[in-house]
C-alpha cells in the first residue's frame, strides 16, 4: 500500500484525437484522483515525432475541456523532457541497469532470422550485455548506439492489477529493451527515448501513485516495473482497463464508427452524459445507471472495474442523453443548439427563442441535433409531403385554415390568444382540433407530430406563419 498522496495521470499520444478508450481511462484516472483528493495530471506523449501534430494536441485538450476532467498539472510535453531522459539513461548506464549497444538494423534482421530458422522466439540475444569477465567488442566506427535497458535475467515480475487482479510473467519472456535512440542527425541534438522508458522517468517524476490505462500496455508493464526497480523508484500500482468493443463484437475503431469524443459533442451529445455512459462503460456502482460527475467521485475508489471487455452500445447512450436533455437548462441547450444550427448554416443571435424552443422539444430529444432538427423548421420551411398533404390537409378543412389565416394576421402573437383564434375557428366551421392540428402541422412544420400546436406556433414568428399558410 502507497502512503504517497493519490496522483494519477492520462497521457494520450497526439497522433489522433482523443479515443474513447483513452477518455474512458482519463475519466476513472480523474474520477480516483478527486475520490482521494489527490491530483491529476495531463502529459503529452509526443515522442512519436513524425506522428505528433499540434492539431491533435489541440484536439486532446478540447475533448478534456469539454468532458470537464480538469487536471491540477499539465499538459506536460516530453519532448521537452529529453535532456531528463538522457540524464537518467546515463545513470543508469554508470548503474550497470542499462549499456549501449552498437547492432546495426542489418544485424539486428540477421540476429532474428537466425533465431526465426532455429524455431526460437525472436529476441535481442544481449550481445552487447556487459558481464563481469566478459570482454566487449570495440564499438564499431560510424555506428551511433542505442541504449538498452539490462533486464533482470532471472525471477518474476509480477502485480497486483487493479483490473485484472495478480499477474506474473517471467523475466526470461522479455528481453533487453531499447530505451533510447540516438538522435537522428547523429550529433548535437538529443535522442528521442521509447514508450517503456519515458512513460517510468515521468511518473516517477511526476510522483504518479496509480497508473490506469488501456489493457494493450498489459505487455509492457513488466519492463516498466524493472525499470522502476532500478532507478529505485517508487512503484505505481497499475490497473489495466479491456478494450472498448463496437456494436460488432469487435475493437472500437475509426472504421467501424466514431471513436473520437470530438465527435460525440458535434453529433449533440451532452458531456454529463458521455461522461456518465463511458464510467459505466466498465465500471459500476451497484444498479446505478444514471449518475452524476460528484456522485461518480464519491463512489470510484477503483473497486469494481470489469475484468471483461464493454461493448460500446450506441442506444444505450442515446437513452442517457436523453435523460440529460430533459433536465438540461433551457438557456444553455439555447446556445448549444446555436451552434448545431450555425454548422447546418443557420444564424440566429435570438437566444429566447432558442431556449423557449428547447423547453419545448427537449423531451422528445435524444441529442442537441435533432432539437435543432426541430428548431431549424422555424427558419428554413420543410416542404410539406404530397402524402401529408393529402393525408392531413383535406379539401373540407381548407376554408377553416383560410379564415384562421386571417384571424392570425391580427391576434396578440402568444399561446393563449393563438389557442383562442383556433378555438374561434374550430366554432365557426363546426370543426375539431384533431381536423384543424394535424393540417397546421403539415402546412407550417412539414411534419404532421409535433408538441401541442398553440404553443409551437407561438414559437414561430407571426410572418412566417403566413406565409407557409398562404398557398392553401
Ligand atoms: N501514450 C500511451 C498511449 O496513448 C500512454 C500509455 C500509458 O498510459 O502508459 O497509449
Amino acid at each position: 500500500m502507497t502512503t504517497r498522496k493519490v496522483r494519477t495521470r492520462i497521457a494520450p499520444s497526439p497522433t489522433g484525437f482523443l479515443h474513447l478508450g483513452t477518455a474512458r481511462t482519463a475519466l476513472y484516472s480523474w474520477a480516483y484522483a478527486r475520490h482521494h483528493g489527490g491530483e491529476f495530471v495531463l502529459r503529452i506523449e509526443d515522442t512519436d515525432v513524425a506522428r505528433s501534430t499540434p492539431e491533435s494536441v489541440q484536439q486532446i485538450l478540447d475533448s478534456m475541456h469539454w468532458l470537464g476532467l480538469d487536471y491540477d498539472e499539465g499538459p506536460i510535453f516530453q519532448m521537452q523532457r529529453l535532456a531528463r531522459y538522457h540524464d537518467v539513461a546515463e545513470q543508469m548506464i554508470a548503474a550497470g541497469t542499462a549499456y549501449r549497444c552498437w547492432c546495426t538494423p542489418a544485424e539486428l534482421d540477421a540476429m532474428r532470422e537466425g533465431q526465426r530458422a532455429r524455431g526460437e522466439k525472436t529476441r535481442y540475444d544481449g550481445r552487447w550485455r556487459p558481464a563481469p569477465g566478459r570482454v566487449l567488442p570495440a564499438p564499431p566506427p560510424g555506428v551511433q548506439p542505442v541504449v538498452r535497458f539490462a533486464n533482470p535475467a532471472q525471477g518474476q515480475v509480477s502485480w497486483n492489477d487493479l483490473v485484472k487482479g495478480p499477474i506474473s510473467i517471467a523475466n526470461e519472456e522479455i528481453d533487453d529493451l531499447i530505451i533510447l535512440r540516438p538522435a537522428s542527425d547523429g550529433a548535437g541534438t538529443l535522442g528521442v527515448p521509447t514508450y517503456n522508458f519515458a512513460v517510468v522517468v515521468d511518473d516517477w517524476d511526476m510522483g504518479i501513485t496509480h497508473v490506469f490505462r488501456g489493457d494493450e500496455h498489459i505487455n509492457n508493464t513488466p519492463w516498466q516495473i524493472n525499470i522502476f526497480r532500478a532507478l529505485g523508484a517508487p512503484l505505481p500500482l497499475f490497473g489495466h482497463c479491456p478494450i472498448i468493443l463496437g456494436e460488432d463484437g469487435l475493437k472500437l475503431s475509426k472504421r467501424r464508427g466514431a471513436v473520437s469524443v470530438t465527435s460525440y459533442e458535434e453529433a449533440g451529445y451532452l458531456p454529463e452524459a458521455m461522461l456518465n455512459y463511458l464510467a459505466r462503460l466498465g465500471w459500476s456502482h451497484g444498479d446505478e445507471e444514471l449518475f452524476s460527475r460528484e456522485q461518480m467521485v464519491r463512489w470510484f475508489d477503483g473497486s469494481h472495474l470489469a475484468k471483461s471487455p464493454a461493448q460500446w452500445d450506441p442506444a444505450k447512450l442515446a437513452w442517457v442523453n436523453a435523460h440529460y436533455m430533459k433536465t438540461a437548462d433551457d438557456a444553455r441547450l439555447a446556445g448549444l443548439v446555436q451552434w448545431q444550427l450555425e454548422r447546418r448554416g443557420v444564424d440566429t443571435e435570438d437566444l429566447g427563442l432558442l431556449a423557449r424552443a428547447a423547453a419545448l422539444f427537449k423531451d422528445r430529444c435524444a441529442t442537441v441535433a435533432e432539437l435543432a432538427d426541430w428548431v431549424a423548421m422555424i427558419f428554413v420551411a420543410v416542404p410539406p409531403k404530397p402524402e401529408d398533404l393529402a393525408a392531413h390537409v383535406p379539401a373540407a378543412v381548407v376554408p377553416a385554415l383560410r379564415s384562421l389565416r386571417e384571424r392570425l394576421a391580427v391576434v396578440d402573437w402568444d399561446k393563449a390568444a393563438l389557442a383562442a383564434a383556433m378555438k374561434e375557428t374550430l366554432a365557426a366551421h363546426q370543426l375539431k382540433m384533431p381536423q384543424l392540428a394535424p393540417a397546421l402541422r403539415v402546412l407550417v412544420c412539414g411534419r404532421s407530430q409535433t408538441p401541442s400546436i398553440d404553443a409551437l406556433l407561438a414559437l414561430f414568428p407571426r410572418q412566417t406563419v403566413l406565409e407557409r399558410l398562404q398557398h392553401i
